[in-house]
């Protein structure tokens, strides 16, 4: 069985104040030892450091948003994953689909940064998803390839063990529009076969897929059933402790 995870993806939201106060509060609800999920939250960078102090002693892991493929040097405005170690981050998120249609990230930016983070032994969340004008004319399963293909390039099956995959149409981040519990487990299960054909069977079994895409306590329960679902990315609904705590209680 894999043990379920829920992260929640601050984005660029909450203050220092907010962020501490909503870290504590969700701390509360997960203890060091004995609860059944992981759970994470990433703050954004200037808050990272509060909100580790914040969830200490606690369970709950710290996640940061992105990180940048060089070590060191004249990169204006990026961090590298030794900074990100150094102020105890345990994953990254990589490859959000804001980072990818906002900011412009390719699968090559991004499968840079997932060797880097690998290689610095940071823990991926790697995320992939498509379009709405993918899944209309029939893509999803293309782009899904597209996106494994470019973000695990040269990534070995012992590298995997420290990837989780967050599967996020993009049609449904933020919109209040949550893909149907079947049409998650359809892209989940179509990801789970393409890992299967890429590395085998082991790492397939293994490997944990969130979903990713207006996740509520009201619609957590019938996706994270889903056979081939082992967690939850989630956004608005993790800016809320109420809300997020109760995302955490269904996946127990
Ligand atoms: C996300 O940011 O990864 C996300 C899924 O956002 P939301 O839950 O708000 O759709």
């Amino acid at each position: 069985m894999r043990r379920l995870y829920v992260a929640g993806n601050w984005k660029m939201n909450t203050t220092r104040t907010s962020g501490v106060d909503l870290a504590t509060a969700i701390a509360a609800k997960v203890p060091a030892e004995g609860c059944p999920v992981d759970v994470l939250v990433a703050p954004p960078f200037p808050y990272l450091t509060a909100v580790s102090d914040a969830i200490s002693g606690s369970g709950v892991k710290l996640g940061a948003q992105n990180a940048y493929f060089e070590a060191s040097g004249a990169f204006t405005g990026e961090v590298a994953v030794d900074m990100l170690r150094d102020v105890g981050c345990d994953a990254v998120i990589l490859g959000h689909s804001e980072r990818r249609h906002v900011l412009g990230e390719t699968d090559e930016t991004i499968n840079r940064k997932v060797l880097a983070s690998l290689e610095g032994g940071l823990p991926v969340i790697l995320c992939i998803g498509e379009l709405l004008e993918d899944r209309k004319a029939d893509r999803t399963e293309a782009i899904l390839d597209e996106q494994l293909t470019g973000g695990l390039n040269d990534v070995s099956a012992e590298q995997l063990s420290e990837i989780v995959l967050a599967y996020e149409p993009v049609w449904a981040i933020g919109t209040g529009e949550t893909a149907t519990p079947e049409q998650a487990q359809a892209a989940h299960a179509y990801t789970r076969d393409w890992i299967r054909r890429k590395y085998g069977d082991a790492p397939a079994d293994a490997i944990r897929i969130q979903y990713g895409g207006s996740v509520k306590p009201n619609n957590a329960a019938e996706l994270l059933g889903q056979s081939d679902v082992d967690g939850a990315l989630v956004g608005g609904a993790s800016l809320k402790a109420d809300s997020f705590t109760a995302i955490i209680e269904a996946a127990i």
